[in-house]
């Protein structure tokens, strides 16, 4: 019996032999399915965090770029460096954000690498960032180049200019100069700078809708721009972050705007406003440290008052103004 049973017990291990293989391959598929899950659980976590930065960091280099440019126009700062100051505070802005996810266990880490203008469209800024998201031995490391728009921030370079030379004020959508501009001029001796005395520009950045650009060459057209105060393209006029550092004038890719005169009362009795010859208003001329004059160019007309600008050849072609 006993070596029946013996017998029989090996018989048995031999026939259930393949039903523990398969169950032992089926615990271990079962247990790598297991870290497999965990696996993705925790990179769903890092891609998580890495997806909520990339969303934040437009909105943090925005405020970033406004801060400083409302601190040189109200606070009087002055910056030397502006890729340099935006680029560290946007990344203690990012170091808070970062920190927020130690206590899920998550150690977050984004270097801002550089700010530069970007060489396709003046009006953006492109932000070079590195992110690396670490959680127990996963890593997730990926460089964003993203382009921030700086239309709706507010223009510092009037301020930066004219502030040694007089008082200049503003509200949500102009900048006045008072006599800022006139005595900024009359200082390097223009001819016609009283033109300027109570001048104004716009104070916040808006692309001019109307391209292209010699469709200004009508009077209405032209009146919308300067009511609604647009900027320009323009390969001589100072990008952004140029004009944060007081800069009329830059190597890049840029954009320009009008600076307006104020309105003459215009006496048909003698042409005489018409005749009106003074420093182009262009922003890139008056602050480019080289002035050079331009007819005056009347786009509208109200009760005898005439608002104008003076365009040199150059600007009245690009404007479609000749
Ligand atoms: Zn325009
Ligand atoms: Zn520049």
């Amino acid at each position: 019996m006993d070596k029946k049973g013996y017998v029989m017990t090996g018989t048995s291990f031999l026939l259930i032999l393949p039903a523990i293989l398969i169950a032992i391959t089926l615990l271990n598929y079962v247990h790598g399915e297991n870290e497999i899950t965990t696996q993705s659980i925790q990179s769903d976590t890092l891609n998580f965090a890495s997806e909520d930065l990339k969303r934040n960091i437009p909105t943090l280099s925005r405020q970033s770029m406004e801060n400083i440019s409302l601190e040189i126009i109200d606070n009087n700062k002055t910056v030397e460096n502006s890729p340099e100051s935006i680029k560290n505070q946007l990344q203690i802005k990012i170091n808070n954000l970062s920190s927020q996810y130690v206590k899920q266990g998550i150690n977050v880490t984004c270097n801002v690498d550089s700010v530069q203008t970007s060489p396709q469209n003046s009006f953006f800024i492109e932000f070079n960032t590195t992110i690396i998201v670490t959680q127990d031995n996963l890593k997730h490391k990926e460089h964003l180049s993203q382009l921030i728009s700086i239309e709706g921030l507010p223009d510092p370079l009037p301020f930066v200019k004219c502030r040694p030379y007089g008082y200049l004020t503003h509200n949500s959508t102009r900048t006045s100069y008072g006599s800022s501009l006139n005595n900024y001029l009359a200082n390097t001796s223009v001819k016609n700078a009283s033109l300027y005395e109570n001048a104004s520009s716009p104070f916040i950045i808006k692309k001019c809708p109307y391209d292209p650009y010699l469709s200004h060459g009508s009077k209405n057209t032209m009146k919308n721009c300067q009511e609604n105060g647009f900027y320009h393209d323009s390969s001589d006029g100072s990008c952004y972050l140029c004009r944060l550092e007081g800069k009329g004038l830059c190597a890049h890719f840029g954009f320009e705007v009008f600076i307006q005169p104020s309105p003459v009362y215009f006496n048909p009795q003698n042409n005489s406003s018409v005749n009106l010859e003074g420093p182009c208003s262009s922003d890139h001329v008056i602050f480019g440290g080289e002035t050079y004059p331009g007819k005056a160019i009347i786009y509208k007309i109200e009760n005898g008052t005439n608002y104008f600008l003076f365009l040199d050849n150059g600007h009245a072609s690009k404007y479609g103004a000749i």
